[in-house]
Formats: structure tokens, C-alpha cells, sequence
């Protein structure tokens, strides 16, 4: 393991321990707690806005250049940071300035997202930058004992056929459907995959593979990255409600995933729709669960068709719906949302019922939650306007005006790679923490120009200033 991965998956464990409750917390005033913060804010500087001058940093983070200088020598010696290009021109016609790059090739990420019927894995540089991907089906019915080892050869698989030696992985992250206990890292009771409840997935996957993991609900995980890198950058407040097999939903508030006192916060799937409505997974009757998901659309269309061709409406009955008659059994929603863009009625309107029925759930949450933006993801949103002008319809008029007359309906914008991105960015904060907006960092960086912009720096006193961690 080289020194810079070493170092990073120390400083993961040593936080891990300590949101665990191993360890105590550090004091604000303990002298080495005050060294990492001002390490970690100099870091996320340079992750952020580099690449950029010494000057820059000190300027920027307020932080002594002797500080900043000693900081950037030892992520140097790391190997976390490199020097490089220079800027074309000195502030003031004097030394140019060298500017200090993130160094994201140090180490490598692995992002998994394991749903009820597919598996997608992703490795990525520590940008989140997707070096390799590799997705196929995954039955996880046949529950934890038989899965859990099929994906560890998976993952070491892809590894192995990617180049990407263990001695570099950072970390891995996983995204899992159903609700989970945020801090024993189990699924509890999820439904539709028997054989998991209360598996101690963070335990097997830490003993198998040997690097820090992150667990997290699947729809967190697609939060997470929606809110890093697609269609939640710089949105406060927003949902993201993946409709796939199941239905799920991640909330952003104040621009963290809110996971509720027990970790199963966003459950909309289970939203009831309908009290007399069919039997759910869950139990109960009639949740959104129960009523719309990518298979009931697929069945409601063709129960449509075949209704259809029995009336005998020949003339209503296109080649397209044909060929989906004679491929029941072996058709998923894609096929439904291909036929409706061509024009297919039965499957437009199957797609617009769900679209009613979403509609009606996200009444309820924009009633409570307010949010600016819902994202709707997952192979039910590839139908785009189809599925999403009905649920805006619903939504608008189930609830309060107050409440959804500002909020945006769109599509995600990572597709597929949305929940294992996720699940990286959660290796990526337990590695050098979130970025801090109030100090520039997160926003878009200012280029480093031939020196005007570069306002004089002042003297600093060289003491380090306490710096507020946001962990
Ligand atoms: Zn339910």
C-alpha cells in the first residue's frame, strides 16, 4: 500500500472509530485536532479551487502563508498534492508563482450499487472521475449467504480486469435498497429481498475485502451524488425519488442527506395511496409501492394490449405492441417506454398512471418537505416527459399552492451511475470531508491568471487561526 493510500485510509479510521464512539471526540483546543482541520481545510482548498498559488490558499483560508507553505510541503511529502505549471506572469513582475494541483490519481474509489436485480460497479479516481464501470444482472432473492460471496468475487473480479490494484483503493462504497440502520450498517425487514434482514454487511465486506466501506440506502446514495456532481449541485433543498423495481427516496436538507433518528427516513414507497388498495411487501395495503413500480407499468401495458387485440381492434394494434405480446415474460419497462414514444396508446397510458399515482405521493412529501426540486431517477424516468408531465399535473393539484408552486420536476442528471457516484462521494467525504461553501470552496474556482487579480497580500501574524470543521 503506498504511503498517500495509507495515510488516507488511516485518517478513515481513526474518524470511523470516532463515529462509532469508540474514541472521544477531540478537544476544539487540542493542538493536533487544530493541525488536521487546518490540514483538511488547505486540502479541500486545493480539491476545489486548485489548481492555485501558496499566496492564494492563505489568502483564501485565512490561514499564515507560513502555515499554508508547511501544510502544502507535507501534503507534498503525501503525495496528495503536486506542484506544476506555473502562472504566466508574477503579481507584481517578480518570482512566478508555482501552483499546487490536486493530486487525483493518488488512489482509487470504488462506487457499487447493488439493487434487488442489477449490479453496477464504478472505480474512480479521488475526483470522482469514472476510470472503469461494469454492470449486469444480480438476483439478490437468493438472499445474503448466497449473494454477499458472488459480489465479493464481483468486486475483486472487476478489479482484477481493470488493473486496479487493492493496494490503491481508498475505500468502497455501496449503495443497498430497503431501509437502513445508519448505525449497525444492516438493512432492517427490507422488502423484496429475503434473506438480508439484519445481515452485518459492513462486517462481511470490511473481513473480505480489507478496505474502509461505506454502506448506505440505495436512494441516499443517489442523493449523495445527484447533490456532488449531476442535477442537486448547489440545491439546498431537494428529493430524489428513483423509481425502479421499488421506489425509493433520498432527501437533501440544508444540503446534507437527511437519514431521520433511525436511518430510514424517505421511505415514499410506502406512502399509502390507497387503504383497500393491493397488499405491499411491507404488510400494509395499498402503498405507492404496490400500486406503480417498472414491473405493474410493464403488466399494465400489456394486460392493455391483450385486452385490446381480444376487443379485436386491429387497427389500434401497431407492429410495436405486437412484438411486445410475443415477448411477454422477457420485456421490462424500457421496452413499454420505447413503444410509448412511438406512439403505442396502451403504453402511454400505462406510463401516465404511474405518473398519477407518483404525483399523488409527491403531494404529500412537497406538503411536508417544501423542497425547490424533485428528481425523479431510475429506469420509470427514462420515459421523461411521458411520466413526468402527469406527476407534475398530480402533484400541483393535490397540494398546497404555498408549498409546490416553486418546486421543479426533472430527470437526474447521472442516469445510471447515479448511486454508485454516491456511494463514492461517501468514500470521498470520509476522506477529506465535506467542502466548506461559506469559504468559496465548492463553488466554481476562480482560474489562476498572469497576475493582476492577485491582490497584494497582507502580513499575516504567523499563528494559526482556529478553523471551524463541519464534521
Ligand atoms: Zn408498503
Amino acid at each position: 500500500m503506498s504511503h498517500t493510500v495509507r495515510r488516507i485510509v488511516r485518517d478513515m479510521r481513526s474518524q470511523d472509530a470516532r463515529s462509532r464512539g469508540d474514541i472521544l471526540e477531540r478537544s476544539a483546543t487540542d493542538l493536533h485536532g487544530l493541525r488536521e482541520a487546518n490540514r483538511t481545510l488547505v486540502l479541500n482548498y486545493i480539491r476545489s479551487a486548485g489548481p492555485v498559488a501558496r499566496v492564494t490558499i492563505a489568502r483564501r483560508t485565512g490561514l499564515s502563508r507560513t502555515t499554508v507553505s508547511s501544510i502544502v510541503d507535507t501534503l507534498l511529502k503525501e503525495g496528495l498534492v503536486r506542484e506544476g505549471s506555473t502562472l504566466s506572469a508574477a503579481p507584481s513582475g517578480g518570482r512566478r508563482p508555482v501552483l499546487v494541483h490536486f493530486n487525483e490519481a493518488a488512489g482509487r474509489i470504488l462506487g457499487v450499487d447493488l439493487g434487488r436485480s442489477h449490479l453496477t460497479l464504478i472505480a474512480t479516481d479521488l475526483a470522482a472521475n469514472v476510470l472503469a464501470r461494469s454492470s449486469g444482472p444480480f438476483d439478490c432473492d437468493l438472499g445474503a449467504e448466497v449473494c454477499l460471496p458472488v459480489l465479493v468475487e464481483k468486486i475483486r473480479s472487476f478489479a482484477a480486469a481493470w488493473e486496479i490494484s487493492w493496494d490503491s483503493v481508498i475505500g468502497l462504497g455501496l449503495g443497498i435498497p430497503g431501509p437502513m440502520d445508519a448505525r449497525q450498517h444492516m438493512l432492517v425487514s427490507p422488502p423484496r429481498m429475503p434473506g438480508w434482514h439484519g445481515v452485518d454487511l459492513y462486517r462481511y465486506l470490511r473481513r473480505e475485502l480489507k478496505v474502509p466501506i461505506f454502506i448506505g440506502n440505495d436512494a441516499n446514495m443517489g442523493a449523495l451524488g445527484e447533490s456532488r456532481f449531476g442535477a442537486g449541485r448547489g440545491i439546498t433543498n431537494f428529493a430524489y425519488v428513483k423509481v425502479g423495481t421499488g421506489i425509493g427516496c433520498g432527501l437533501v436538507i440544508d444540503g446534507d442527506v437527511y437519514r431521520g433518528s433511525g436511518g430510514s427516513a424517505g421511505e415514499l414507497g410506502h406512502i399509502t395511496i390507497d387503504e383497500d388498495g393491493p397488499l405491499c411487501d411491507c404488510g400494509n395495503r395499498g402503498c405507492l409501492e404496490a400500486m406503480t413500480t417498472a414491473p405493474l407499468i410493464v403488466e399494465d401495458a400489456l394486460h392493455a394490449i391483450s385486452l385490446r387485440r381480444n376487443q379485436g381492434d386491429a387497427a389500434a394494434d401497431r407492429a410495436v405492441a405486437s412484438s411486445l405480446l410475443k415477448r411477454e415474460g422477457h420485456i421490462d419497462v424500457a421496452d413499454v417506454v420505447m413503444a410509448a414514444f412511438a406512439g403505442d396508446a396502451a403504453c402511454r397510458a400505462a406510463i401516465e398512471r404511474s405518473g398519477e399515482l407518483i404525483g399523488v405521493a409527491l403531494a404529500s412529501l412537497v406538503n411536508i418537505f417544501n423542497p425547490t426540486v424533485i428528481l425523479l431517477d431510475g429506469s420509470v424516468a427514462r420515459a421523461n416527459d411521458l411520466v413526468l408531465e402527469p406527476i407534475r399535473h398530480a402533484m400541483q393539484l393535490r397540494s398546497l399552492s404555498a408549498a409546490s408552486k416553486n418546486v421543479q420536476i426533472m430527470t437526474g442528471k447521472l442516469g445510471d451511475n447515479a448511486i454508485a457516484l454516491g456511494a463514492v462521494a461517501s468514500v470521498i467525504d470520509a476522506a477529506f470531508g465535506p467542502l466548506d461553501v461559506s469559504l468559496g470552496i465548492g463553488q466554481p474556482a476562480q482560474p489562476e491568471q498572469n497576475g493582476h487579480q492577485e491582490a497584494p497580500v497582507e502580513p499575516v501574524e504567523n499563528v494559526e487561526k482556529p478553523v471551524r470543521t463541519s464534521r
